[in-house]
């Protein structure tokens, strides 16, 4: 359902290139992962996916259930059913959590022609979904963000991908300032999420998180291409050798 095509994509600024032909399929059920060396273009590719205008894709396609979302502006490729975890990690202090995520929402249903959740449908919805996260829903009344920990910031974002039922959901877990609990969150909500429906794209400079998210295919991108992929032992291989031998072998 996601297919990527010998993406090619550049720094807008200053023209450098960054992806160099990135060919992956995720199809529908299935949990893939990407791994990679720091600057290899992981966090690049998750924002050439969401649409950021800092870099320009050159060549190549982008097809979600075969449409091109290339040619759509973020928003429209979150109403067609991509979530990005890093898509709001904007601290706002008016607003209350619960309200933002009640935003969200009602804008992916009015893109679906769907009317607008009242607000005691939308606190049951919230409950509901919050109950099978294991979630508390105390946090979703304070400001979006303000103050939160990184757990807490885990646990919204895993509260907003469950509200907006995406079809593919892309974390690019960053490679600081996670700690055992806030994995803990974001490994927990995938995993309640997983389904035949919905694929995902987990990416992580760490092997750890994938001892929590079993992937059902791991591939390592080095230098904007993909190099190397494997099942979920070739995580445990990365850790084991380090990058450097497993991108030399590949070569
Ligand atoms: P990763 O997430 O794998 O660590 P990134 O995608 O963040 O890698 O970065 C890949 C390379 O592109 C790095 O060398 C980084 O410095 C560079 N890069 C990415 N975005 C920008 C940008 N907006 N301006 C300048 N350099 C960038
Ligand atoms: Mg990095
Ligand atoms: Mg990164």
């Amino acid at each position: 359902m996601l297919q990527i095509k010998n993406l090619h994509a550049r720094i807008a600024d200053d023209g450098t290139e960054i992806l160099r032909g990135v060919d992956l399929s995720i199809p529908k059920g299935e949990v893939h992962a990407i791994m990679g060396p720091n600057g290899s273009g992981k966090s690049t590719l998750s924002y050439v996916i969401a649409g950021k205008e800092e870099y320009e894709v050159t060549e190549g396609e982008i097809l979600l259930d075969g449409e091109n979302i290339l040619e759509m502006d973020p928003h429209e490729r979150a109403n067609a059913g991509l979530f990005l975890a890093f898509q709001y990690p904007i601290e706002i202090p008016g607003v209350a959590t619960m309200t933002f995520l009640r935003t969200a929402l009602n804008a992916k249903r009015k893109a679906e022609g769907l009317e607008e959740l009242s607000t005691p449908d939308f606190m049951r919805v919230v409950k509901e979904k919050a109950a099978e996260l294991n979630i508390s829903s105390d946090m979703l009344k304070r400001p979006l963000n303000v103050g939160f920990s990184g757990g807490e910031k885990k646990r919204n974002e895993i509260m907003q991908m469950a509200l907006l039922e995406p079809k593919m959901g892309i974390l690019d877990e960053t490679d600081s300032g996670l700690d055992i609990d806030a994995l803990k969150v974001v490994a927990d909500g995938v995993n309640a999420l997983r389904g035949a429906d919905r694929g995902f794209l987990v990416i992580t400079h760490y092997q750890r998180l994938l001892d929590h998210i079993v992937p059902d295919y791991v591939h390592v991108l080095s230098g904007g291409k993909i190099v190397k992929s494997g099942d979920k032992e070739l995580a445990l291989e990365l850790e084991a050798k380090g990058y450097a031998d497993i991108i030399a072998d590949a070569a």
